[in-house]
């Protein structure tokens, strides 16, 4: 028998945080993937595969299950919608990983809610796969994450454009908190809500906090650390809307994410991010952006509204700054500088903009600085050697710049048109390259034979241009 050690917090909470929703069952489930690894942090006993694809493709609600859908708002793409939640995900319930922290089961992909709105509920097997395979690339990437837990087939089609086959997603999270999950009881004014969301957050994400302030502050840190993660290894989100913004600092909601190659910081993958609103750099301007929509949702927790402004407006205005540190923090380290200077950031944009003008692979180029290949990759030959001298003058210092960046400087990227080429397989019925894909980057910094065709970055002929919404 599968044993999943359920503790369901949030399922006690008052009863308008979210709606009782069992999964909706399946024709065929079968199972495409389990992450025992992370099964056994759980503290989940692993059964046999016929089981596993029963529960994890929503047919079989495991013993201490509470499966709910979530309530949230959020802002997209800068337009409020008042009501959204989970749609087509459920929330199974909650287990104490063996570090002690509380982690979320989710389901994704698992059939209609009443936040469905006019969607199907599902969810096909390609952004299945992508979830997958790129939530766990970030998580060996030392990235904060939600992470995948399984993956199954339906047996049921899905149609969107054409049909395609079915597939369930089974998320780990520190929760689903979002900043449209504070936005709802905000806007409908339901301030017992909002408090009561406030008490659950502090408690299981910020104990030592004890003000709407100090939440704003700690939250605004961790999300300020994790962009500019995203941006040290090139990973572009493509969808920051405030409910896709969890309120404990972790990557969530994979939908049209990609890898720059090439660097150019305007880069935009998403066909319906048209503005480019979530482009490559904006991330740095939006997520402030949405903080900003947190500390508005925040405000009625305070008695004095004038006051609370005043000082939220100053809280988000410092996160400018803690933005600045953290990219150079995390550039930094990328060329092996452990303890950063401000005049650090011109020896870094410099190498971008070389990088930019030279149509560098982000990647290769980083990585290629520890080991003398990167010189090859850059067409203006004298630009590079000229940055090059002026860098290794700064690294005289560092005890051990290598190391530093060989720790920081992956190998390997899930690269955006081997993830289509996973996808399309896996159509066909051929799992074996999202398994390799998954076997490759769990160890992201190595440099291994085995994987070298897929440091590669893509020839343009296979390059993809515009990724599409995990829907
Ligand atoms: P996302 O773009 O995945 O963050 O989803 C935004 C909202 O749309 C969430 O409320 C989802 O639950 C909902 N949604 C997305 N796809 C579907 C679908 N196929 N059926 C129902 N709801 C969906
Ligand atoms: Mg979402």
């Amino acid at each position: 028998m599968l044993s999943i050690p359920f503790d369901n917090s949030y399922a006690r909470l008052p009863a308008r945080f979210f709606a009782q929703q069992d999964p909706v069952k399946v024709r065929a489930p079968s199972l495409i993937a389990f992450n025992a690894g992370l099964a056994r942090d759980l503290g989940i006993t692993a059964p046999d595969e016929t089981e596993l694809a029963q529960v994890f493709a929503g047919n079989a609600v495991p013993d201490g299950a509470t499966p709910i859908a979530q309530a949230y708002a959020g802002h997209q793409f800068g337009q409020f919608n008042p009501q959204l939640g989970d749609g087509r995900a459920v929330l199974l319930g909650e287990v104490i990983d063996q570090s002690g922290l509380r982690r979320d089961i989710q389901l994704k992909g698992s059939g209609q809610t009443p936040f469905s709105r006019r969607g199907d509920g599902r969810a096909w097997l390609g952004p299945v796969l992508r979830e997958y395979v790129v939530s766990e690339a970030m998580h060996a990437l030392g990235v904060p994450t939600t992470r995948a837990l399984a993956a199954t087939r339906t047996g049921q089609d899905v149609f969107r454009e054409t049909a395609l086959p079915g597939a369930v997603l089974t998320r780990v999270a520190a929760s689903h908190i979002r900043v449209g999950t504070f936005q709802l009881f905000s806007s409908r004014q339901d301030y017992e809500g909002l408090q009561t969301l406030f008490d659950y957050t502090v408690d299981r994400h910020y104990p030592t906090a004890t003000s709407p302030e100090d939440l704003l502050r700690a939250v605004g840190q961790k999300q300020v650390d994790l962009v500019a993660q995203w941006l040290s290894i090139g990973f572009i989100h493509g969808v920051m809307n405030t409910d896709n913004c969890s309120l404990s600092g972790e990557t969530i909601d994979y939908g049209p994410c990609a890898f720059l190659e090439a660097y150019n910081p305007d880069t935009v993958f998403s066909s319906i991010d048209r503005r480019g609103r979530y482009g490559y750099a904006a991330q740095a301007d939006i997520i402030l952006w949405n903080m900003a929509q947190l500390a508005t949702a925040l405000v009625p927790l305070l008695p004095d509204t004038d006051a609370a402004i005043r000082t939220f407006t100053q809280i988000v205005h410092a996160m400018q700054q803690q933005m600045r540190d953290a990219w150079l923090s995390a550039f930094a380290a990328k060329l092996g500088i452990s303890a950063p200077q401000p005049e650090d950031a011109q020896l870094i944009g410099d190498l971008l903009v070389l990088m930019d003008a030279n149509q560098v692979d982000f990647t290769n180029g980083f990585r290629g600085l520890s080991d003398e290949t990167a010189h090859a990759l850059f067409k203006d030959e004298t630009g590079f050697d000229t940055w090059e001298k002026r860098w290794k003058t700064r690294i005289e210092t560092e005890e051990n710049p290598h190391a530093l960046m060989q720790m920081r400087n992956p190998a390997l990227i899930p690269r955006n048109h081997q993830i289509e080429a996973m996808i399309i397989a896996a159509v066909n019925g051929d799992d074996a390259p999202f398994h390799r894909m998954n076997r490759a980057l769990s160890s992201p910094y190595l440099v291994s034979e085995d994987f070298a065709d897929l440091r590669a970055p893509a020839h343009p002929d296979e390059a993809v241009r515009a990724t599409f919404c995990g829907t």
